[in-house]
């Protein structure tokens, strides 16, 4: 009996925390509290899939509209034309490593405008060709 009301003083004198505790507590809600909001963020994501789908679907097609426009020409080294879905863009100085392709940025969010314009570079080739062009580059041929 003596025991049980000695540990009920200490459990007491534990609840008074000090002020240096009570701010790492403070830090501590703010950082469950913050986890919380993306939590909520994702639920409305996940609760509105449809929504969130039709909306990027929409997008995505007139990026895709008027970056097919770009490509719908004849393969610049056979001369073939071919759907515009078998068309890439090729940068004449190379790819860039790190370097997004044209079909990543149009799938990224990111200017559309400045895409456009890095587009307008590159030359038009069949996946065909494009593969050839980066198979001797590879090969050390210059100017290909
Ligand atoms: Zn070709
Ligand atoms: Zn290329």
């Amino acid at each position: 009996m003596d025991e049980f009301s000695h540990q009920a003083g200490g459990a007491n004198g534990f609840a008074s925390i000090c002020k240096k505790c009570q701010a790492i507590y403070a830090k501590k809600w703010y950082q469950v509290n913050k986890a919380h909001v993306c939590q909520y963020q994702r639920e409305w994501n996940s609760a509105n899939p449809l929504k969130q789908k039709q909306y990027d679907k929409k997008r995505y097609a007139k990026k895709m509209r008027v970056i097919n426009e770009l490509r719908d020409v004849p393969c610049a080294d056979c001369g073939k034309r071919y759907p515009t879905c078998v068309m890439d863009f090729h940068h004449p100085d190379g790819h860039i490593v790190g370097e997004k392709s044209i079909a990543q940025r149009v799938r990224s969010e990111g200017n559309l405008q400045q895409t456009i314009k890095d587009a307008k570079k590159c030359i038009v080739l069949c996946a065909n060709c494009h593969r050839l062009r980066h198979l001797r580059l590879r090969q050390g041929y210059k100017n290909v």
